[in-house]
């Protein structure tokens, strides 16, 4: 947007905040400025930190590339995937390595590497896994019983241990279910709604009465453009390169960092901010882009129904700990991408990758780079140590586990407090109720991963969303 048309859409009165800078945030910022310049918008995204990205952050430290949120994008959901090409970085998407692929499960006491082949995806691994000696013949027996048991009763929601329960056994959940489930939403399988989780799999029973039978019909790649991929990709300098294309996207919003926005307040027919600076601007619409429980404070005065709603949205921590290695001191014993614990292990990590063998360029040739993954429901105690603890913790689980002995030429901890939301029994209805209280207060909007959707993905395509609904709104001044 040009100057000329900032000015005009100030004085038309059509001012947008966005408040918070992880990708969601973006996504709408950059829906926003994609819109022509006669749409006569201005828009002003406001970060509480120094950096954009929330919980995207790559760091680079003597050659290793250090991801320290996520670390791959989900192919078979195609909308990071789209943004990637509009924003004209498309070859810089890289796959998962081929060479040395595969997950290991550490199951009574050793690491049991996957059968690979079934495909990546985590829908078929649950099937590989059976195979692998992770669980016991009996349960493997109560697995293939999802053949023929029938559907049962159609739950409205149930958590994921219930419903894996019914179709697979209670064994399969803890030693399956409960790893997987840690690896990707930090949570616990009995309080997860399988509904907001994975969808697909109640919807796959539905259909074909068994989750077996619909995994030999599911997709096991991804695409872009004339690109197939597998189920993870990334991009070659660390996944911050998309949050840096969009901000170079977004020279037409006036981007605030060290913004932390501290309250929000009804003003007429608009909103007014206050910053942590003390200034206080005033907007026509606003799209908030924070975790749920920031969004419910800021709510809480105008609207404290649905800030009630909000903060029911509950939230654990995790964190990312880091080593470098000398590769070959670790490369015999650190195979495939690395490894998931089930809770019942009572280890104190949740698993590790290693990050050399998933992507390419992570690490200098003779290098070697691992991460642990600490914390949520299960290791919560783990995080609260301080760094050198939490080093020493992380450096005797891979000693245990993996037999990783060397010393690292450098570790480094990453926390990511209240960060991970946790779509419990009944979150789809909760976002529902909220919708539907935001449908009535004009021109305002929330968006980011404590809604609709937790994967990068998932927060790009609700980000962008959110903005075309407030830009087919009808002006509020
Ligand atoms: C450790 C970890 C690993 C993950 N791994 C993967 C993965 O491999 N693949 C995947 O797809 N997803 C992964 N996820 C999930 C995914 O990364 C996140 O769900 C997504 O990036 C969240 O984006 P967001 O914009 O909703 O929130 P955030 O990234 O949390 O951004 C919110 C922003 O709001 C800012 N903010 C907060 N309060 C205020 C305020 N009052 N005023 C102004 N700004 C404020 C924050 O500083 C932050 O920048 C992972 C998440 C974590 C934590």
């Amino acid at each position: 947007m040009s100057v000329e048309n900032a000015a005009e859409a100030t004085r038309s009165g059509r001012r947008v905040a966005v408040v918070g800078g992880g990708i969601a945030g973006l996504a709408a910022a950059y829906e926003l400025v994609s819109e022509p310049d006669d749409a006569g918008l201005s828009v002003d995204l406001y970060e509480a930190r120094e950096r954009l990205g929330g919980v995207i952050r790559t760091d680079y430290v003597d050659g290793y590339v250090l991801d320290a949120g996520p670390d791959a994008i989900l192919t078979l959901k195609p909308a990071a995937l789209e943004l990637c090409r509009e924003l004209g970085i498309e070859d810089e998407i890289i796959p998962t390595r081929d060479e040395d692929r595969g997950v290991a499960l550490y199951s009574r006491g050793k690491l049991r590497p996957l059968p690979y082949g079934t495909g990546s995806s985590w829908l078929r691994k649950i099937f590989a896994y059976a195979s692998s000696g992770v669980v016991s013949w009996r349960s493997k027996l109560r697995m293939a019983a999802d053949l023929v048991i029938p559907r049962g009763p159609q739950a409205d929601d149930e958590s994921m241990a219930d419903f894996f329960g019914r179709r697979l056994g209670h064994e399969a959940v803890d030693r399956i279910v409960d790893p997987l489930i840690a690896g990707i939403y930090s949570g616990d399988p009995d309080r997860l709604s399988i509904m907001s989780t994975f969808p697909r799999f109640p919807q796959m029973v539905a259909r074909n009465r068994s989750i077996l039978l619909s995994l030999l019909k599911a997709p096991q790649s991804g695409r872009s453009g004339t690109r197939t991929l597998p189920v993870f990709c990334s991009l070659r300098r660390g996944l911050a390169q998309l949050v840096e294309a969009l901000e170079a996207r977004l020279q037409g919003a006036a981007i605030h960092l060290n913004a932390r926005v501290e309250s929000l307040t009804r003003v007429g027919s608009g909103y007014e901010l206050r910053t942590a600076s003390g200034s206080r601007p005033s907007y026509s619409e606003v799209i908030l882009a924070v975790p749920a429980p920031i969004a419910a404070d800021l709510l809480g005065g105008d609207f404290p129904e649905v800030a009630a709603r909000m903060a029911s949205i509950r939230y654990v921590s995790s964190g990312t700990v880091f080593f470098a290695y000398r590769r070959d001191e670790v490369a015999d014993r650190a195979r495939g991408y690395g490894f998931l614990v089930p809770s019942r292990e009572g280890r104190r990590i949740n698993g590790a990758t290693w990050i050399t063998n998933k992507f390419e360029g992570r690490s200098p040739e003779d290098g070697f780079l691992a991460r642990c993954f600490v914390g949520g429901d299960r290791t919560a105690e783990v995080l609260e140590r301080d760094d050198a603890d939490l080093i020493r913790i992380c450096r005797d689980e891979l000693r245990e586990i993996a037999g990783i002995d060397a010393d690292p030429l450098f570790g480094r901890v990453y926390r990511w407090r209240s960060s991970n939301p946790q779509y419990d029994v009944g979150h789809a209805r909760r976002a529902e109720e909220i919708d539907a209280a935001l449908a009535g207060v004009p021109g305002l909007f929330v968006t980011g991963s404590g809604f609709r959707g937790i994967g990068i993905p998932d927060c790009v395509k609700d980000g962008r969303e959110t903005a075309r609904r407030l830009l087919q709104s009808t002006p509020t001044h």
